[in-house]
């Protein structure tokens, strides 16, 4: 295949490549609130994209099942 890294994180549909890096590496995305143990809000400073943590992986969200799961955090932005 010829899909480099880039063509990787388009694939994703969510995040851009340096919260999908850092997702791992750490650095983004940048932790913002935890609501519970397994609500864990994270969100990337370069292309604003939401990052939920459940207490076992960091995976992106859309920015309605941010708003859903955090509005208190989400609406205010
Ligand atoms: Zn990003």
């Amino acid at each position: 295949m010829a899909t480099g890294e880039m063509g990787s994180v388009a694939a994703t549909g969510r995040g851009c490549a340096v919260c999908q890096e850092g997702a791992y590496t750490g650095g983004q995305p940048r932790f913002v609130v935890s609501t519970s143990p397994v609500d864990l809000l994270y969100r990337c400073d370069l292309c604003r994209t939401w990052w939920l943590d459940n207490g076992r992986a960091l995976r992106p969200m859309t920015d309605d099942e941010a708003r859903d799961r955090f509005p208190a955090q989400v609406s205010a932005d």
